[in-house]
């Protein structure tokens, strides 16, 4: 079977964007889709909570998709601070990225936890961009498949679909880092996670779901990045605050 994936260009603003940078950067992302008419790319951003509606209103009519960075596995209740992903669909979004390797460290998220996340974000009706990815210390010890093979059985619950689900491959060490790996390293491991996946979910399935690339993507790297095989787009933390780089990250997808 012949599958032509959409490559997704995701962005992780992370803990950064007040309302005034934050509505100016997608009100330009948002003017510059308009433009460009028929984009071979789907555009996603991701602000931190407290932007989500108002940017949910700004971009009202506008092809980029929105999404939260993480959600609480149950639906309501008592979790002070916490966000259910019913509460981010109620608020317009239609993604949740679930699993970053910075709510893994500094939240102690495990396996376990993510899955059930990434169920209650499919309750919720919302795609989830589950995030997978090795750290330095395992790369040295030559564990990177292994690790990679590892989370994608236990934090990816059963029913996973090409419409539900997006898996972005971040190694840790390579985010925010300026590093990155080789793109043969890339796509040995993106090939592994589709593997897995087609023997999980078919190869049918599998051909359909979009993997992305995220760790250090920027405009002078992505377009040899985005142009391997089982590479169906990127998710960009850094270079997401900067409209110019994203988009033209998005560019070199298409
Ligand atoms: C990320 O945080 O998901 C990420 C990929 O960050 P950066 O692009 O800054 O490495």
């Amino acid at each position: 079977m012949i599958v032509t994936r959409r490559p997704l260009i995701a962005g992780n603003w992370k803990m950064n964007g007040l309302s005034g940078d934050g509505l100016a950067l997608a009100g330009e992302l948002a003017r510059r889709i308009e433009d460009a008419a028929d984009p071979a790319f789907d555009l996603l951003i991701c602000p931190p909570f407290t932007l989500i509606s108002r940017i949910g209103e700004a971009l009202a009519g506008s092809a980029i998709a929105l999404g939260g960075q993480d959600c609480h596995a149950v639906e309501t209740g008592a979790h002070t601070g916490d966000i259910s992903a019913a509460m981010l669909a109620d608020s317009g979004c239609t993604h949740v990225i679930v699993g970053h390797s910075e709510r893994r460290a500094d939240h102690a998220e495990t396996d376990t936890q993510v899955s059930a996340k990434v169920a209650a974000v499919r309750s919720a009706g919302l795609v989830a961009v589950l995030c997978i990815g090795e750290t330095e210390a395992q790369r040295d010890a030559g564990e990177t498949n292994a690790v990679v093979a590892r989370q994608l059985a236990d934090s990816l619950p059963d029913g996973a679909t090409a419409m539900n689900t997006v898996i972005a491959y971040e190694p840790v060490w390579a985010i925010g880092t300026g590093r990155t790996p080789s793109v043969a390293e890339v796509e040995a491991v993106h090939a592994l996670i589709r593997g897995d996946l087609a023997k999980r979910l078919g190869d049918d399935e599998a051909a359909r779901l979009r993997l992305l690339y995220g760790g250090s993507v920027k405009p002078d790297n992505a377009r040899e990045l985005m142009s391997l095989t089982d590479v169906d787009g990127a998710l960009v933390g850094g270079a997401s605050l900067k409209a110019d780089d994203f988009w033209s990250i998005a560019q070199s997808s298409a």
